[in-house]
């Protein structure tokens, strides 16, 4: 056994027949060479910990900490570097998806033996002397020397494809999702780091896309380029609390009466056009920028409260709350300002959950959720029927009421299907004690047709568009004076100067 260090620096123990076994500077667990060639470790621990013992979790970690340059991208560069016997070389980059769902599940010994065996089906399916590369506790990166940009697809294909990977523990078999990036040298980029990033961007699509593997795109950098400007635009926006909150009515279905608006945040860019709720919320949800967001609009609502006089009683204001505001140590003191202040005007307050805070059903949602109601605030369930309505939270959340979702209300009248499924809803709401809301209505037809079915109040744009909260007692008047000429298009006559 001989030990030589290598020109980045790595130390390599060479037994004596001449191969290389193991790179001890790559914090002992992550490369293994074997026939002169470098593979993952076998044995390799779990998780992979840098020579200071602190997991590592990402390739980026350790080079964001700047005391080196990265080991993994060394390695990669020295793969590229040694000569190729091929024109291309692809850098597939894997991460298996059920990891944590194995740990919590089985343990860490089962993530060990499970990763154990893995790299030793990928050797056997990979070429022969095929670099494989752990990366992190989940990652791992495969280094593909090859002719044309189909072998390193057909090699993704073997990958995902014909060969999922496997845990068996006490004779029973889970499949393991894997999701490979790739991006191909030098066609995508030519040097390690630049690749590597490209790769992690083809990997970061694949999994948005909920597809086995993706291939790096050129324009995928100025996307991600676009994406990032957005984001920190959004940012400026809410710090500068360049945000407004628009309001849209519901009205009782049965009588036409104004019984209270729900509240939409609205964000007009500088250049003076508004982009769409749908579009930022999301981006807001996973970057932070939702719990200031959310702050501002209660805010707002606050502010608005003056200019609001002689409103119907009784009358609710609703707001929507993200599942992680649910939780937010500040929550309930900022939920008790904003019911203080409409308690002051006789308004009740109801929070919007989507179905995404509900099935969570952890014990921090369920608490916050139950000091909600014993604050008295109202419970709705938002967008009922989108995703996958589970009937169990029904039974578990307190809600006062339940909002069908604008997808079934647009095709009540037209889709006998719908109208059953519609009919059901409101029966079993009913049957628990909670009044209904059809969201998204807009038509004379879809209002008859939620009407027929007994459903209590009505919400969309045949009623009214979300407006400016000025707008509001001006709007609830001249519908209150148009009451005879509702099953006309009175509504779509209602001077709305920011359509929104
Ligand atoms: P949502 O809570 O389901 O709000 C209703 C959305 O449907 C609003 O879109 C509204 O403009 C739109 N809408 C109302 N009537 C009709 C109709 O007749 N037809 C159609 N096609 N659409 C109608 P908006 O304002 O763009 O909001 C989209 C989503 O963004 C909201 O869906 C809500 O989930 C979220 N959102 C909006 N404001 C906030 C907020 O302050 N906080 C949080 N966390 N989420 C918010
Ligand atoms: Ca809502
Ligand atoms: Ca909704």
């Amino acid at each position: 056994m001989s030990t030589s260090i290598d020109a980045t620096g790595h130390k390599w123990t060479t037994p004596k027949g001449g191969a290389i076994v193991a790179a001890h500077s790559l914090s002992g667990t992550a490369v293994t060479a074997m026939n002169g060639r470098f593979c993952w470790n076998r044995g390799s621990p779990f998780p992979g910990r840098n020579p200071v013992g602190r997991p590592v979790s990402d390739v980026s970690d350790e080079s964001s900490s700047g005391k080196r340059r990265n080991p993994r991208i060394r390695f990669i560069e020295q793969f590229l570097k040694q000569g190729l016997e091929n024109r291309l070389a692809g850098l597939l980059l894997g991460q298996l998806d059920a990891f944590n769902r194995i740990a919590t599940t089985f343990g860490h010994e089962q993530c060990e033996a499970f990763c154990a065996s893995y790299s030793e089906r990928l050797r056997e399916i990979l070429p022969p002397r095929t670099p494989i590369i752990r990366l992190s506790e989940r990652r791992f990166a495969v280094l593909i020397d090859c002719d044309s940009m189909s072998k390193v697809m057909d090699v993704a294909t073997t990958l995902t494809e014909d060969n999922p990977p496997q845990l068996e523990v006490g004779g029973d078999t889970f499949l393991v999702d894997v999701t490979l990036g790739i991006a191909v040298y030098p066609s995508h980029a030519d040097d390690a780091s630049t690749l590597f990033r490209r790769a992690e961007l083809a990997l970061k699509e694949a999994r948005e896309k909920e597809v086995a593997f993706d291939i790096y795109r050129p324009d995928a950098t100025q996307q991600q380029a676009a994406l990032w400007k957005f984001e920190s635009e959004l940012q400026n926006a809410v710090s500068r609390g360049h945000l407004e909150v628009y309001y849209q009515p519901k009205v009782e279905v049965a009588t036409s009466r104004v019984c209270g608006v729900e509240a939409l945040v609205r964000w007009r860019t500088e250049s003076g056009s508004f982009v769409p709720a749908s579009d930022f919320i999301p981006l807001a949800e996973t970057n932070g920028a939702i719990v200031p967001l959310t702050w501002l609009v209660f805010d707002r609502i606050v502010a608005q409260l003056a200019a609001w006089n002689g409103l119907p009683e009784p009358f609710t204001v609703a707001v929507n709350v993200s599942p992680q505001i649910l939780t937010h140590a500040e929550f309930t003191t900022r939920v008790k300002a904003l019911k203080g202040a409409l308690d002051e005007r006789k308004i009740q307050l109801v929070i919007e959950l989507t179905e995404d805070s509900l099935v969570q059903g952890d014990a921090t949602s369920l608490a916050s959720i139950d000091r909600l109601r014993k604050l008295g605030v109202e419970l709705a369930i938002d967008d009922f029927g989108k995703g996958y309505s589970s009937l169990t939270y029904l039974k578990q959340i307190p809600a006062a009421e339940i909002k069908i979702d604008k997808r079934f209300i647009g095709t009540v009248a037209v889709d006998q299907t719908d109208k059953q499924i519609v009919k059901t809803v409101i029966a079993l709401a009913h049957a628990l004690g909670m009044r209904v809301v059809a969201e998204g209505v807009d038509s004379a037809e879809a209002i008859s047709a939620i009407g027929e079915l007994e459903c209590e109040m009505a919400q969309g744009f045949y009623i009214a568009r979300p407006m400016r909260g000025d707008l509001v007692p001006e709007w609830m008047e001249h519908y209150a004076a148009t009451a005879a000429m509702r099953r006309g298009a009175v509504a779509r006559e209602w001077p709305e100067p920011a359509r929104a």
